[in-house]
């Protein structure tokens, strides 16, 4: 069993000091939940866990641990967050020892929740299926039906690097060919698509909670907290939100896995990833460059070559 493997593999690096801390999971209080852990003896290693629910990308941890070794539990997408940071040199090369488990896509308490009237007291995992239970009624719903959007349209699930993977690779291949939302997007005009996010972010309250759990997002002082220079207002003005919502999607342009933790922490529901994934999708075509895939090659943005087109520069 993964759960297991992941207790076994920690308590043996933990008590071979090959590593200071393990971050994975554990149960939280609440069902469909749960929370980061932080384990740093054997003993606690038996509190890890593995589900469905284990949506964080705990590669956004790592950037408090920058003078540890660490072990890490990793699915595909955070794997790929942590190669994208190790090109920005954000660790050194021996410092991280990742548990690798092959996905096998996460689900989306706010869908099974609308999915029953009542509030769920209890759920299980049983193979393909999942049981909640409320007050008053007990329901069997189907796992597949019920996965986050980044998590349909998600293609690289195992971890394409890791010192040890629990569990056979998954298949290299999505649910849905393309992103709902972005194929939507994609349909309109440039007037209906700047309407569309004009509304999304009138809706932001700026908690930065998609800043927060975005493990590219990293800076000592982020741009919206500057005040020499000060770029943004502390306000709610649309310039403010637009302003913020444009340059966090550009600056994860080339960097952003498509993990969807993003969106996933946002209080007001905003959508984010049709942004960051239609970027990833241009980023695909025109340098035909992904997020974490190649260890060696630097994102697009983040790099330039002499014979590059430079007519835009008068
Ligand atoms: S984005 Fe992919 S790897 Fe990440 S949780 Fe979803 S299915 Fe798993
Ligand atoms: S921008 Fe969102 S989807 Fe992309 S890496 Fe950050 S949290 Fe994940
Ligand atoms: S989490 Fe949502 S409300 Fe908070 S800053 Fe981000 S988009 Fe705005």
């Amino acid at each position: 069993m993964i759960q297991e493997k992941i207790r076994e593999i920690a308590k043996e690096l933990l008590s071979k000091k090959a590593v200071d801390l393990i971050i994975g999971f554990s149960e939280w209080t609440l069902p469909l939940r749960t929370t980061p852990l932080f384990v740093r003896t054997s003993k606690e290693a038996d509190r890890l866990i593995w589900n469905s629910f284990c949506e964080n990308n705990l590669a956004t941890y790592l950037h408090k641990f920058s003078h540890f070794k660490v072990g890490i539990v990793v699915k595909g997408c955070d794997a790929r967050s942590i190669t994208a940071l190790s090109l920005e040199k954000r660790f050194k090369p021996d410092q991280l020892f990742l548990i690798g488990v092959p996905c096998q896509r996460m689900v989306d308490r706010k869908r099974v929740k609308k999915a029953v009237a009542g509030e769920i007291l209890r759920a299980h995992e049983q193979g393909d299926y999942l049981l909640v239970e409320g007050e008053d009624f007990k329901k069997i719903l189907k796992r597949e039906d019920f996965l986050y959007p980044s998590c349909q349209g998600c293609i690289h699930r195992t971890p394409l690097k890791a010192d040890v993977l629990v569990g056979d690779p998954v298949e290299e291949s999505p649910l849905i060919e393309t992103h709902p939302e972005i194929e939507e997007f994609e349909k309109k005009s440039p007037e209906e698509r700047w309407n569309f996010f004009e509304k999304e972010s009138s809706r932001c309250i700026r908690c930065y909670a998609c800043r927060e759990a975005c493990p590219m997002c990293y800076c000592s002082e982020c741009f919206v907290d500057s005040s020499n220079p000060k770029w943004i207002e502390k306000g709610l003005s649309p310039s403010d939100l637009e302003f913020y919502h444009i340059v966090r999607a550009y600056h994860q342009t080339g960097r952003c896995s498509g993990c969807g933790a993003c969106e996933r922490a946002c209080p007001m529901d905003i959508r984010l990833t049709y942004l960051t994934q239609k970027l990833n999708l241009d980023v695909k075509e025109l340098f035909h460059f992904e997020t974490g895939i190649d260890a060696e090659t630097p994102p697009p943005l983040s790099t330039y070559e002499t014979e590059d087109r430079q007519e835009f520069i008068k």
